[in-house]
């Protein structure tokens, strides 16, 4: 996607707030992993939440009353992800945390791209695919581990090496609540930000959802870099509506210009 002039005047301005600004923050959602063959849940039909109600299948209820089939559709997810690579608009976010100009990355996905890119301050809030943990005993084990055990076993559900208990993905599930301690990392943040820059999320989920009017209520801004509709557009110092790779790959050039 070619960046018009209209957006490249919002990039100057963006780029501008950005060198301003003290502490600036970053909050991805599904859109920013779609270029890295990821899709987005919502998108009606797409992916594997396309044949599934992840309301159903992806619910903590779901996991304890039949793991199997828990872990039916979930292996399936972990395949889908195990090979999906970062992609430029990853890679834009670890230049510029390393030039100094970003102090985090806070996100909604649970894919480990951004760690895969290389971002060093990182609060994944609904948790990611790296690791599962033993409902039982605590016992926590690597994906790798995970994908060994998942293959061995007749049912199809990894267990726990200390107790045999089935093994949970460190994933928030549909029912659950977000992990304390990063939800409080990231209103921090949030509530320290001059500028949160907020891409690829449609802002729609709650808590996170509330992240950038933290941020405004301390007197900083928000930029907005998302493809469809979000309920805070009207609230943003900067909108912008392109291809998330070239926006952001756009905004660092302006950046370093
Ligand atoms: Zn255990």
């Amino acid at each position: 996607m070619t960046v018009g002039a209209a957006t490249r005047s919002d990039l100057v301005h963006l780029a501008e707030l950005a060198r301003g600004a003290r502490s600036v923050v970053a909050l991805t959602g599904a859109g920013i992993s779609v270029p890295s063959g990821i899709p987005d849940f919502r998108t009606p039909g797409s992916g594997l939440w396309g044949r599934v109600d992840p309301m159903q299948v992806a619910h903590i209820d779901a996991f304890r009353s039949d793991p199997a089939r828990f872990w039916g559709f979930y292996a399936e997810r972990f395949a889908a992800l195990e090979h999906k690579l970062p992609n430029g608009a990853h890679r834009a976010l670890v230049a510029m945390e390393q030039a100094g100009m970003l102090d985090a990355v806070i996100t909604q996905n649970v894919d480990m791209l951004h760690r895969k890119a290389g971002t060093g301050e990182l609060v994944e809030v609904h948790g990611s695919i790296a690791t599962c943990s033993c409902p039982s005993c605590g016992e926590r084990t690597a994906l790798e581990a995970v994908r060994v055990r998942l293959a061995a076993e007749p049912d199809g559900v990894p267990r726990c090496g200390r107790c045999s208990a089935p093994l949970k993905p460190d994933v928030v599930l549909f029912g659950e609540m977000l992990p304390v301690e990063a939800i409080e990392r990231a209103q921090a943040l949030c509530q320290g930000a001059e500028l949160l820059l907020c891409i690829g999320s449609s802002l729609e989920v709650q808590p996170v959802a509330g992240l950038p009017l933290l941020t405004l209520r301390a007197g900083g801004r928000v930029a907005i870099i998302t493809q469809g509709p979000t309920p805070l557009d009207e609230l943003a110092s900067v909108r912008l509506r392109g291809d998330v790779v070239a926006e952001l790959e756009a905004l660092l050039a302006a950046l370093a210009a």
